[in-house]
């Protein structure tokens, strides 16, 4: 039999190639504009004729080419971008596999003017279908630009599936939109047939937002910023008010490159739970960065999709942050006291400077980051030795008698709590929080006065630390004199071995784990003895109710249904240093007016409601 196979010609093989790179002229905007973006612009301009049916332009103002790379550069795999495999885990480029060029060469008319800084003239080369027509010295500025003509003129059935201009420029302006949000540094100037459509000044991200989408749009962001070891997030959130039915503006980047994510996408969704109605849709512009190395950027060209190493920590500190901007937002009437100094000041008070009390919510903290110090939430008021204390809330059972009298014997470390929130209100009141039916903790503030539901703001504060321990840091274990031991069903203890590792993390040990028994010889310094087997029962038990695809993480269950078993319960009488403690750690959380399962945890109400009132 004869040899059958053969080398495919170049420009075949580019037309093949092209096939995937350039589905419609939104693609070809696509590359040139990141080709240009990668080559160190600051202006870019992009001339679109015919929704790029006959023309597609980028001008920029970046390096340029050199004459040789000027011709190199429409050759299949020719990229200044990677010299080898490994470059690819610290890629700080949009293009890397030398294609975009090659491909677009093979399926329009294509010319090409280019000059660097270094050299007096520039080049021009005009190629159609891979074949150079013409290369020629020109007289050009410093920088590259690059007009994609007539695309697939010689490939009938591609240009006749392309849609209505309508429909191509819809393309069109979405992936420059995305270019042009990720890169608000660099300006951009979008014209179609003859007339602007877009100018974007070289700005910052919000105001980048602002000039795409309208001046109105100032208004309904929420800036969303962290930074964790392993992710920084930074961009808004549309504020829950101004959600759609459409799904509007939702923009995610990594590394500055536009990436969709289904996953991404529904922690924001977890995020937004209970603030916005079914089936509507938040808008988002989110930007992580992250270690190149820790996403797989061998993505297909025009995919968008990206993997991640680690999924599920993107996920939680999405929600989480994106959850805390958000309550930081709706709590901040709460919180912001700036209010008429001159209303209603007694006579004597009035030549005083104004000292305004403020709540410090320890916006740095951050659940994910590594601390030195041991599990205890930050936070400026806490004292020293936070953990012997906490235990006294947990465990504690509803019998009322028992706890007035487990009360009493227990004696308070004598340090000052200096919070300035209390502070001020002590000199003044004398007294700052009390209690209320052994369950709302009621604190004076200056716009009137906050209500907080006991039981669920230490919900939110044991929550928030145990999540902590699991994903990020283990926590300190008290050693136990005498192990505790444990009878459970064989399926029981199965389950309990599948979050072992989890519950150790929170500063359980378990000495033995067998088929129908198991041994306790550590357990978390913020849980009492006595209920380590309600606990672990609870959680058992709602392990087995989760809903199977309820969906992100068994950590988030485990801290909440520990969480919700160690809470001090309602009904528990809580002295002053308890009270105020508890407020202070609730306000050092991330989320302090929401509890883990979504209720309110805390309420104000204003002076002038009361007012109303007295009328
Ligand atoms: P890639 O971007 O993956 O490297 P391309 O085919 O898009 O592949 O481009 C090939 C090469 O041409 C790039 O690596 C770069 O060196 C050069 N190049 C392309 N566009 C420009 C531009 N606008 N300015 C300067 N150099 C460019
Ligand atoms: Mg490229």
């Amino acid at each position: 039999m004869t040899d059958i196979i053969q080398l495919l010609p170049d420009h075949v093989a580019n037309q093949i190639a092209a096939g995937e790179v350039v589905q419609r002229p939104a693609s070809v905007v696509k590359e040139l504009l990141e080709n240009a973006i990668d080559a160190g612009a600051s202006t870019i301009t992009l001339v679109i004729k015919d929704a790029g049916k006959t023309l597609v332009q980028v001008i920029d103002d970046g390096a340029g080419m050199s004459t040789t790379d000027a011709r190199l550069c429409f050759e299949r795999h020719a990229t200044s971008k990677i010299k080898s495999a490994e470059d690819l885990f610290s890629l700080n480029t949009k293009g890397f596999r030398g294609e975009a060029l090659a491909s677009i060469a093979a399926i329009a008319h294509v010319e090409l003017k280019t000059k660097t800084e270094a050299s007096e003239v520039g080049t021009k080369i005009v190629i159609e279908g891979s074949q150079v027509v013409s290369q020629d010295a020109v007289v050009t500025a410093k920088g590259t630009t690059i007009s994609v003509k007539n695309l697939f003129y010689n490939i009938p059935a591609r240009r006749n599936f392309l849609k209505s201009n309508t429909v191509e420029m819809r393309h069109i302006i979405d992936e420059f939109h995305r270019v042009a949000l990720a890169h608000p540094q660099v300006g951009f100037t979008m014209m179609n047939n003859g007339s602007d459509v877009f100018q974007l000044p070289q700005s910052n991200s919000r105001q980048r937002i602002v000039s795409i989408f309208g001046a109105k749009t100032n208004e309904k962001l929420v800036p969303v910023t962290e930074e964790t070891e392993i992710l920084k997030i930074s961009g808004f959130v549309i504020k829950p008010d101004f959600a759609r039915k459409s799904r509007g503006e939702q923009f995610f980047f990594v590394n500055d490159r536009f990436i969709k994510s289904s996953y991404l996408h529904h922690a924001v969704l977890a995020a937004f739970e209970g603030l916005i109605k079914d089936g509507m849709n938040p808008g988002y512009f989110l930007f992580l960065d992250v270690d190149p190395k820790s996403i797989d950027i061998n993505i297909h060209p025009t995919k968008t999709e990206i993997k991640f190493d680690d999924e599920h920590a993107m996920y939680a500190m999405l929600r989480s942050t994106i959850k805390h901007s958000l309550g930081q937002f709706s709590i901040a009437p709460v919180l912001d006291f700036n209010r008429d100094a001159g209303f209603d000041t007694p006579y004597e008070y009035s030549k005083k400077s104004p000292v305004t009390p403020t709540i410090e919510v320890d916006r740095s903290f951050n659940p994910f980051k590594k601390e030195p110090s041991q599990a205890n939430i930050k936070f400026p008021y806490q004292r020293e030795k936070t953990s012997s204390w906490e235990s006294l809330y947990v465990g504690l059972k509803d019998d009322d008698s028992e706890l007035q009298s487990g009360f009493q014997n227990i004696e308070f470390e004598s340090e000052e709590v200096t919070g300035k929130l209390f502070e001020k209100e002590t000199e003044e009141v004398g007294q700052t929080t009390f209690q209320l039916h052994n369950k709302y903790i009621v604190s004076p503030i200056k716009t009137g006065m906050m209500i907080i539901h006991q039981h669920l703001a230490h919900q939110r504060v044991l929550y928030e630390e145990l999540l902590k321990n699991i994903t990020v840091q283990e926590a300190v274990s008290q050693q136990l004199l005498f192990p505790l031991q444990f009878h459970f069903s064989k399926p029981d203890i199965e389950i309990l071995k599948k979050i072992q590792e989890q519950l150790e993390q929170t500063g359980f040990v378990f000495s033995s784990l067998k088929e129908e028994a198991f041994e306790i010889s550590g357990i978390p310094v913020s849980i009492v003895e006595s209920s380590v087997g309600t606990v672990l029962e609870q959680l058992i038990k709602d392990i087995k109710e989760e809903v199977p695809d309820a969906g992100f993480s068994q950590n988030d269950l485990l801290a909440k249904s520990m969480a919700k078993s160690m809470a001090v319960k309602t009904g528990v009488p809580l002295n002053r240093e308890e009270r105020e403690h508890l407020v202070n750690q609730l306000f050092a959380c991330k989320e302090p007016s929401v509890a883990p399962n979504n209720k309110t945890v805390l309420i104000t109400m204003n002076v002038n409601d009361f007012d109303k009132k007295f009328s």
